[in-house]
């Protein structure tokens, strides 16, 4: 994964150590090169960002600091869902709104008609 510009930290070096930076396990230099490379690069500190979210909501729905593998697959993918979802999701019908429309308009017009 990388977006194709060049940095002083590899993207693949930096999502290597990802881990360990979240858990604050690595040296204070190390940490000084990832964060400057995600204020250059928006994949890794998107991807920062949603393990950061996933660290603290499994930490506090389940109190431990190790995230089990599946699931951080199941909330992965759910966030994929719901990604996908949004992007296809603009042109849903509006049939229902347009049908309760039409019925109301077709009561008023039987109602006028029968003066
Ligand atoms: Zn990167």
């Amino acid at each position: 994964m990388s977006c194709g510009d060049p940095h002083d930290t590899e993207c693949g070096e930096v999502l290597d150590h990802l881990y360990e930076f979240l858990d604050n396990e690595m040296a204070e230099g190390d940490c000084a090169k990832l964060r400057v490379h995600f204020e250059e690069c928006s994949p890794c500190l998107e991807k920062y960002g949603l393990e950061q979210a996933i660290k603290a909501l499994i930490k506090r729905s389940c109190g431990c600091d190790d995230t089990p593998a599946d699931l951080r697959g199941k909330v992965l993918a759910r966030i994929d869902s719901i990604r996908s979802g949004q992007r296809s999701g603009e042109s849903r019908p509006v049939a229902e709104v347009t049908a309760e429309d039409t019925a109301g308009h077709g009561a008023a017009s039987t109602l006028a008609a029968s003066d």
